[in-house]
């Protein structure tokens, strides 16, 4: 745990924190901020090692002097914002046309726009339209995972082949869910620019090791049924393969009953965005799974600290093989609700 000291607060106060800490067993490192001119200004935080628990922060939390405990137990090191000194970006590089894309803090927030399902006809146009609102990542699944083996399971390879051809028109760079550690040549053969991991994978290990392996970017979502606990350790297999280009996405969860496609879990950008260091992403459409809710879920995630969005459109969503209804497919719509998304985000960096 880190313990934030209240600015001014006095040393026999602290030291009274600290005392009580040995006597549980736990090590405490000191440390102080920059040297200000007045000692009242000086900034005090401990860091506190060993087995802590939840009744430790709450007794801590009680002493006077303390502004604020932040648990990191459970986060690892390789995604802890703290042990590795901040937040940090991933960049695609987009060597297919269109200029590079920054996800995370600093960067403008990300939008990624795309078919939910690749078909042959208006994967193109609907990227198109994405592309015209401001979106800056088109996202579109060639391998479907679907609760039925009798629905449509996406066109495959050939997907891959439409997705990366409408790229070559609209140069912007791609996302799809790779299902299988056996697919994972060929999003490479194709040159993905991010390979997702989606929520039924989410405790894939193996699969998790071999898109780590690749050093590609990963948009890895929660899985719907685990804990923010069990995300960032899964998240860490990806981190264990020496690669930096993680990027998390929370998409809702079975919740006790939402009346959504998913319960929202968008509250939890604001835990993730505390303790790792990795962009986050909220998506509005499999969360939700209604067209008419995207804007102001997206409205509360891009002020609630989400680094991009993502969401499906389709210029013909009757005509969309997956998740049609809740494809948004009016561009004027899709302009006006990027902007907003865009102006509350800005109007809130900064803001811890
Ligand atoms: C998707 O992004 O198309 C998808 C299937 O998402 P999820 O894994 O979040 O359900
Ligand atoms: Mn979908």
């Amino acid at each position: 745990m880190i313990i934030q000291y209240y600015v001014g607060s006095a040393q026999e106060q602290r030291e009274e924190v600290r005392a009580k800490i040995r006597e549980w067993g736990l090590r405490v490192r000191s440390s102080t901020g920059e040297k200000e001119e007045s000692s009242d200004t000086q900034i005090h935080v401990d860091n506190v090692f060993g087995n802590v628990k939840d009744a430790h922060r709450r007794e801590v939390e009680t002493f006077d002097c303390v502004k604020a405990v932040i648990s990191i137990e459970g986060v690892p090191q390789n995604l802890s914002r703290v042990r590795r000194g901040g937040r940090h970006t991933v960049t695609l590089p987009n060597p297919h046309g269109g200029k590079p894309v920054t996800l995370g803090e600093g960067a403008p927030l990300a939008i990624i726009a795309g078919v939910c399902a690749v078909d042959r006809d208006h994967t193109l146009p609907s990227h198109q339209m994405a592309k015209r609102s401001g979106a800056d990542l088109n996202r579109g699944g060639a391998f479907k995972p679907r609760t039925s083996p009798y629905d449509f399971q996406g066109l495959k390879e050939d997907g891959l082949k439409v997705l990366c051809e409408a790229r070559e028109a609209v140069g912007l760079p791609v996302v799809s869910e790779v299902l299988d550690v056996r697919d994972v040549d060929l999003f490479m053969k194709y040159d993905v620019d991010m390979l997702q991991i989606g929520t039924r994978n989410a405790q894939n290990f193996e699969l998790l090791i071999e898109v780590g392996r690749t050093g590609k970017p990963v948009l890895y979502k929660r899985g719907f049924s685990n804990s923010i606990d069990e995300f960032v350790r899964a998240a860490n297999y990806i981190m264990e393969q020496d690669n930096d280009n993680l990027v998390l996405c929370l998409r809702g969860v079975k919740g006790i009953g939402s009346s959504f496609r998913n319960q929202g879990d968008m509250d939890e950008i604001v835990y993730l965005a505390q303790l790792t260091d990795r962009p986050i992403v909220y998506d509005l459409s499999h969360s939700s799974g209604k067209k008419s809710a995207v804007f102001r879920i997206g409205n509360m995630a891009a002020a609630g600290g989400a680094d991009g969005l993502l969401l499906d459109v389709h210029v013909s969503p009757q005509h969309a093989l997956v998740d049609g209804f809740q494809a948004v497919d009016s561009e004027e719509e899709l302009t006006r609700m990027i902007a907003m998304w865009r102006q509350l985000h800005e109007l809130t960096v900064g803001i811890p």
